[in-house]
């Protein structure tokens, strides 16, 4: 083997000797000095090591070029300045994610690092400030009260429970008859506040879950001992679950001799909600909400609870909170009732909740008492909005009046723009529920309705051999009946689709489906579904029909002509439309028709293919002739796609 003293080495490679040196030893070869001799064999491994760290070097000073180090958290106002940005256009962006951050206190550096890397630039942190900065915020945390939401089945006591809880309250305090309601009120017990929402059941708890708030968070299943579990309990007990919010069951009705508390607890460990007596963790409270008996054992039950979930809130810094429910009032104008999340919300103060805006005039609490300030959990009557927000919006307030407008203004910009794209919320297919998150697995959300116990059972036991060990099908929810506003409303909420086996999709839960983006798939067979299902795992599905909008029409005159019925003169505005397009018929927000083929396209009575946008049609469907001037017609056709 030919050998070759070092200082030739080094020469060949263009670096030092005592590098090469150095190497070699790293290398486990023997290399005393410049002098000494290597197998020349030696060499291309050098060389390959060499541009090996060469990249590598090159690769860190890249990534310096691209990284921002801080010594401190910056504010929102340095980071603006830092990006070269106008800090309202900071404020924007921040607020399309739902945060408001003050001018001059640090940013969360979660905050911080994402601004960075919509940029370009990674973020580095000086030794232990990430954590700091993070313990910072905790530290300035209060405890709050919980919230709590009261669901069951129909006729078992929720309202009245509500009523005896409200009454433990209003008899204690000055004020002798029950006020007005709100939505939500609170009660003291040995000092500790609870609030509770005013509108009981599954359907408002999901709603509001669905719009992305998460408001309760404590929930109360109340049964009646003598009716035990029914239909809509299991419905509740699904939807909590699907929402992971700790359950206290209320036996509720003792005071009737047909009550069976041991029949109550049996049927509710059926369903999973074991007694803690029986080795469980779910808490049951005997009641009689009409006697208003139990009431002072169930709240500090709730209390124990809450300890235990250890709720906080900040108090400074910008205040955000819940709509729970809005009304226009004759003299105040919009009023809306809020629940404070986080912060102090104060008379003065400047919001946005969705795209309203304003300026808190006045705050009334529970009792319709006026205050200056609301705390977190804390349900306030917040008067002083620009127009009417809907339940489940969140509020923040914002530091000046002008930041309230503008962001409420890029969301009206944002919401015409979403309307015009495509109306409603895009519906998420099936496969693309299934897509992989970051460890690889496969999570399949899925809402499942039967006709029958019997197939509902056959079907969810196959569904649930489909699993693998990429994939993992979690049944939102399993019921017998048709598919309800509920069930999308639910789906919405937790991001799944819907099966249904038999049953039917009533018109106006479809459109809720369709406003939500929700998938809902029907099958007559239970072969098919399974089949389809299993495809979807798989990854293989059929093609697949998918709707593609083609423009939309504006119905500007009506045409009566004897033998055609009526003739809708329209406008395209955007896109077109063709002579074999299926048309949706639009009235405001609402559908009115879908599916409906065209009989006759004109233009100035002649028989067209097709019309552009900004030209002028006659329309006429076939089956429909309703129109009315305003209508949007969408014209649109169903594709195969894979
Ligand atoms: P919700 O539909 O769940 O809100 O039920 P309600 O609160 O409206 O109550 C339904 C019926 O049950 C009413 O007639 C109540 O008076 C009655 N009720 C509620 N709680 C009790 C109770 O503890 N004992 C008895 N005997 N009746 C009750």
């Amino acid at each position: 083997m030919t050998k070759i003293r070092i200082y030739k080495v080094a020469e060949r490679l263009g670096i030092p000797a005592h590098e090469v040196i150095e190497m070699l030893r790293e290398l486990g070869a023997e290399a005393k000095n410049h002098m000494s001799s290597v197998d020349e064999d030696l060499i291309e491994l050098l060389q390959e090591e060499l541009s090996y760290r060469k990249k590598q070097e090159e690769e860190v000073r890249k990534k310096k070029e691209k990284t921002l180090y801080f010594e401190s958290v910056p504010t929102l106002r340095e980071i603006a300045k830092l990006f070269n940005e106008e800090i309202e256009d900071v404020i924007l962006r921040l607020a399309d994610w739902n945060i408001v951050a003050d001018l001059k206190k640090p940013l969360p550096p979660l905050v911080v690092e994402r601004l960075a890397r919509e940029k370009g630039w990674e973020v580095e942190w000086r030794e232990g400030l990430r954590r700091e900065a993070i313990e910072a915020q905790e530290e300035e945390r209060f405890p709050r009260p919980p919230v709590v939401t009261i669901l069951g089945h129909v006729d078992h006591g929720k309202t009245t429970l509500l009523d005896a809880i409200r009454h433990s309250k209003v008899a204690d305090s000055e004020f002798g008859g029950i006020t007005q309601r709100i939505g939500a009120y609170q009660v003291e017990v040995n000092g500790k506040k609870i609030t509770f929402i005013d509108t009981p059941g599954h359907e408002a708890f999901t709603s509001m879950r669905a719009r992305g708030a998460q408001v309760t968070d404590i929930a109360i299943l109340v049964v009646a001992a003598d009716d035990g579990v029914m239909p809509q309990t299991i419905e509740a007990i699904q939807h909590v679950k699907a929402a992971d919010v700790p359950i206290i069951v209320v036996m509720n009705k003792i005071d009737k001799p047909a009550a069976n508390q041991e029949r109550v607890k049996q049927q509710l460990a059926e369903q999973g909600l074991i007694p803690e007596e029986w080795g469980g963790e779910t808490i049951f409270v005997p009641v009689s909400a009409l006697q208003r008996k139990g009431i002072s054992e169930l709240l500090e039950m709730i209390l124990l609870q809450a300890e235990i979930l250890e709720l906080k809130a900040r108090h400074r810094g910008y205040a955000t909170g819940w709509v729970i429910e809005s009304r226009l009032d004759r003299g105040k104008g919009p009023v809306a009732t809020v629940i404070v999340q986080e912060g102090i919300l104060r008379v003065s103060d400047y919001f946005v909740a969705g795209t309203s805006w304003g300026k808190v005039r006045s705050l009334f609490d529970d009792l319709n008492r006026p205050i200056r300030e609301a705390y977190p959990s804390m349900p306030v009557e917040v008067v002083g909005f620009s127009d009417l927000p809907s339940p489940g919006t969140k509020l923040m307030v914002v530091g000046e009046e002008k930041i309230a407008y503008l962001i409420s203004e890029r969301r009206k910009e944002q919401e015409k723009e979403n309307a015009l794209k495509g109306i409603g919320k895009r519906t998420l297919s099936l496969e693309e529920l299934l897509s992989p998150d970051a460890t690889g697995l496969r999570e399949l959300n899925l809402l499942l309705k039967a006709d029958f116990q019997g197939s509902l059972e056959a079907i969810e036991r196959a569904i649930a051999q489909l699993q693998n060990e990429n994939v993992r099908i979690n049944f939102l929810f399993k019921g017998v009946g048709n598919i309800s506003e509920a069930d999308v409303m639910l789906a919405s909420a937790s991001k799944g689709i819907i099966v249904g086996f038999n049953v039917k999709l009533p018109n106006e839960v479809a459109k809720v489906a369709h406003r939500e983006g929700i998938e809902v798939r029907l099958y007559r067979v239970i072969y098919d579904l399974i089949d389809d299902m299993d495809k979807a795992i798989q990854g293989m599905l059929e093609p697949k029909k998918v709707e593609e909008i083609l423009g939309r029409l504006e119905v500007r005159a009506l045409f009566k002509i004897s033998r055609a019925g009526v003739i809708a003169g329209c406008y395209v505005t955007q896109g077109k439309i063709e002579r074999g397009a299926l048309i949706r018929i639009w009235r405001g927000k609402e559908i009115i028709r879908e599916n409906v083929k065209i009989a006759s396209l004109k233009r100035f009575k002649e028989d067209v293919k097709e019309v552009m946008q900004g030209y002028e049609c006659g329309v006429g469907l076939e089956g429909f002739d309703a129109f009315a001037e305003g209508d949007i017609l969408e014209a649109y056709v169903i594709r195969e796609e894979r």
